[in-house]
């Protein structure tokens, strides 16, 4: 058991309690750090380790990245695509390019990177282990958490009991703690879901070896393939209607049901689509209900607050930006965590809300079928390019709180 002491001030003693070490659960470790505060990440799988697929980090993620001194392990093998190309998924065709690159970090104050998720997470991982005042534990699923007086207890499948000052949980899309401290939904099945893949980047057709984000639109499916590892792969992502739910993140998938469900594919991209010797598959999961993010000392976090569909890029960005925020709440409330937490879920939910919405919109366009489809290509060939980009100030353009 560990011993905290409150106000959220000493050093060395694990006031905050983690659940979860993925992305949101390292960064909101980092995060109270910065600010001097104590934690202890507690992560359910034995060993770190992520299975294969990209992230995009847009400018106000990467942005985080620096704050948090994850930036300089993650560099060495992020790319920056130079833009984003948009094709028709059945003759190729290519609608649009906007800028990314130069012209968007100039905008932003901070660049857009594609990245392994390894990598990622690697970067937060060695970040957070030089850093005093985290304390890291792997094979420790937390089952259950409840208040008692000034503490938060968490109990895990162990049979330990562990007690902290607060207590966040950023367990993911399947969080139980979501269930367990918040009463909040067990997530459903979205219709659709994600094949996910990485190639090495010789073996992309040479028509598509581009500096880029590539996103290819067809009917009920979309495709978006972008370079990582300091360019030496390519991640691969489709999604499409599915029946078919897992909860594991790489429950395998065999590259014959991808190649069934891409038949009506130019060649160029069924080309590039058999090059996988296996994928792995994801299903997509949404709340029908937004739960609130704090109750007394526990706060949600990250997917487990807010699964965010992946057509805008954002999910691990709204963690990064959530467990920023939650910092600065500690550090306006140092000696009254549930306060903090309160600021914390009041601060995020108009701009989480947001990204939801505007990421669900974009699913809708993307996988547009006949008139409707015919009408968003013209309009994409026909917007100018960096007024397109524009529109997503609101999004790239949100910075760190003091
Ligand atoms: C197809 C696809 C593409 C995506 N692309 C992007 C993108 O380009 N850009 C982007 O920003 N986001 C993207 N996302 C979203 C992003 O992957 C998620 O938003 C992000 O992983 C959320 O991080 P998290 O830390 O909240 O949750 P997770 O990454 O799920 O981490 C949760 C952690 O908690 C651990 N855990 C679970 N239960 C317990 C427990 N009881 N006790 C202890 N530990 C526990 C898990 O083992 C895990 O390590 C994508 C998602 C998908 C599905």
């Amino acid at each position: 058991m560990t011993t905290p002491t409150s106000p959220l001030v000493s050093v060395g003693s694990a006031n905050v309690l983690i659940a979860g070490g993925g992305i949101g659960g390292l960064a909101t470790a980092l995060a109270l750090a910065k600010r001097g505060f104590a934690s202890e990440v507690l992560e359910r799988r034995p060993a770190f380790g992520e299975d294969g697929a990209g992230i995009q980090i847009g400018p106000n993620g990467t942005r985080i990245l620096e704050a948090l001194g994850a930036a300089e392990f993650l560099r060495p093998h992020a790319t920056t695509p130079d833009g984003l190309r948009i094709r028709d998924a059945s003759s190729a065709r290519v609608l649009a390019t906007f800028p990314l690159g130069s012209w968007l970090a100039e905008r932003h104050g901070a660049p857009y990177w594609a990245a392994h998720r390894r990598d990622l997470h690697s970067a937060l991982l060695a970040a957070a282990e030089r850093e005093p005042l985290i304390r890291i534990r792997t094979g420790v699923e937390v089952g259950a958490v409840h208040e008692q007086g000034r503490h938060v207890v968490a109990g895990t499948a162990t049979g330990e009991s562990l007690e902290g000052d607060a207590l966040v949980a950023a367990d993911g899309v399947w969080s139980r703690l979501r269930g367990r401290a918040f009463d909040g939904d067990t997530p459903d099945y979205t219709g659709k879901s994600a094949v996910r893949a990485v190639i090495a980047a010789y073996d992309v057709p040479p028509a598509l070896q581009a500096n880029k984000v590539q996103l290819w639109l067809g009917r009920k499916v979309h495709v978006v393939h972008y370079p990582v590892s300091a360019g030496r792969e390519v991640a691969l992502v489709a999604i499409f209607d599915d029946e078919h739910v897992t909860s594991d993140w790489s429950a395998p998938c065999d590259p014959a049901w991808v190649d069934a469900r891409t038949a009506a594919f130019a060649p160029l991209l069924r080309e590039l689509l058999a090059k996988p010797a296996q994928w792995r598959h994801w299903s997509l999961m949404g709340l029908k209900h937004a739960p609130r993010l704090a109750h007394g000392r526990i706060a949600l976090l990250g997917d487990a607050a807010h699964p965010i569909l992946p057509f805008l890029a954002q999910g691990g960005v709204m963690a990064l930006e959530d467990a920023v925020v939650l910092a600065r709440a500690f550090s306006n409330e140092p000696a009254h965590p549930e306060r903090a937490l309160q600021a914390y879920a009041e601060a995020r939910a108009a701009r989480v809300g947001r990204v939801g919405a505007a990421s669900r919109k974009n699913g809708r366009i993307y996988h547009l079928a006949g008139p409707p489809a015919f009408a968003r290509n013209l309009a994409l060939r026909f917007v100018p390019a960096e007024t397109f980009m524009r529109g997503y100030d609101w999004l790239y353009g949100w910075t760190l709180p003091e």
